[in-house]
């Protein structure tokens, strides 16, 4: 087996090095237990720690206050996507989504399963490169949602939208930890982990307490958010390892600083890219500025020929998984938490060639 190659990849996606290390140390024996943590009961003592230490470091990175639980579920943010509304729309019927991209549209629309959905604002006209504003909310709305940040378009929030008493709800799956949030902000806020947190199989989802509970009739007992906090998130098996995982990158995230630090580092990641394509004449990127994203980055060439060529050229030198989503094309760099500064001046040098062979 040869290097360790720079992953560019939308998720899954790079992981710290140190923690893949700290991981297969301990995949034998966790800490004198005698067994893999993927051999242990949830039930045990030694589980419940490992869970236990998860959302404490959680709770500290995002200073998450004590009336709000943080959950470790499974099925995705696609899961959320019908867990929202199934728990949340029983308070009025009808619910305000913005309307980003992709994603966005997903949750529209598994929303609209389980109630009324109005879409408060949408950046389709122009090809979601933005994010848009929000004309004032109509009364009656259980919740607004947001999607954070937009993997496959390259935006994000950079301010967030006022709803006052309503509570907002935010898909976070590809920007949780990138940057500092106020949690009290949101009523719930939820993340897949396999892009900033750890592997796929466990979904993070951080929720004001008092909005557990109003779940619709039919709601499926594993599908309640008033069932998962009540039993800490051990209602059912947990995806255990994947949530030991978690642990681990937690933990790495404090040692580097904690989110301020990585927060710094990802600007300065992400400039450098952008400082790139911004004064490049062969490659272009089409997010509006005031909007970019500091972990997805698409950006594009002037052919589908030279697209190719890129992405057989770049892999050759080690730096993989650049090609943009099938539903946009192109080029994309997903630049999370564990992508050293290195991989990203690499991806740099190797554009800079590249325009000097072709532009
Ligand atoms: N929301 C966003 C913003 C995403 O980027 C993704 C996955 N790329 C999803 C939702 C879907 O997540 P999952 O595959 O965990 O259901």
């Amino acid at each position: 087996t040869g290097e360790r190659v720079y992953n560019f990849s939308a998720g899954p996606s790079v992981l710290p090095e140190e923690v893949l290390k700290k991981a297969s140390d301990e995949m034998l024996n966790y800490r004198g237990s005698g067994m893999s943590v993927m051999e242990m009961s949830h039930r045990s003592r030694i589980f419940e720690k490992i869970i236990g230490e998860a959302e404490e470091r959680l709770r500290r990175l995002m200073d998450i206050p004590d009336d709000y639980a943080v959950l470790f579920l499974q099925g995705g943010a696609s899961l959320q996507f019908a867990m929202v509304p199934m728990n949340l729309m029983g308070r009025t019927g009808r619910a305000g989504y913005i309307d980003t991209g992709h994603w966005s549209s997903r949750a529209i629309k598994e929303a609209g399963l389980f109630g009324e959905v109005e879409v408060l604002a949408s950046s389709a006209d122009r090809g979601y490169t933005y994010i848009p504003a929000m004309s004032p909310i109509p009364e009656g709305l259980s919740y607004v949602h947001i999607t954070t940040n937009n993997t496959i378009y390259g935006t994000r929030y950079t301010s967030l939208p006022d709803t006052g008493d309503i509570p907002l709800v935010a898909d976070a799956s590809s920007n949780i930890l990138s940057e500092p949030v106020d949690i009290r902000k949101f009523g719930i806020y939820y993340a897949g982990a396999q892009k900033n947190l750890g592997p796929a199989g466990v979904t993070v989802v951080i929720i004001r307490k008092d909005l557990a509970g109003g779940h619709l009739p039919k709601t499926p007992t594993m599908l309640r958010y008033d069932i998962h906090v009540e039993k800490r998130s051990l209602y059912n098996t947990p995806p255990c390892y994947a949530i030991y995982m978690v642990g681990l990158v937690l933990e790495w995230v404090e040692a580097q600083g904690g989110v301020q630090t990585i927060y710094a580092q990802n600007q300065e990641k992400a400039e450098l890219l952008y400082w790139f394509l911004d004064q490049s004449d062969l490659f272009s990127t089409m997010v509006e500025p005031a909007y970019r994203s500091l972990t997805n980055v698409p950006f594009f060439l002037p052919s589908e020929e030279l697209t190719q060529t890129f992405l057989k050229e770049a892999e050759a030198q080690g730096l993989v998984n650049l090609k943009g989503h099938r539903s946009v094309g192109g080029l994309r760099a997903s630049i999370y938490n564990a992508m050293p500064k290195e991989g990203v001046e690499a991806l740099v040098a190797f554009m800079k060639d590249f325009e000097r062979r072709y532009g």
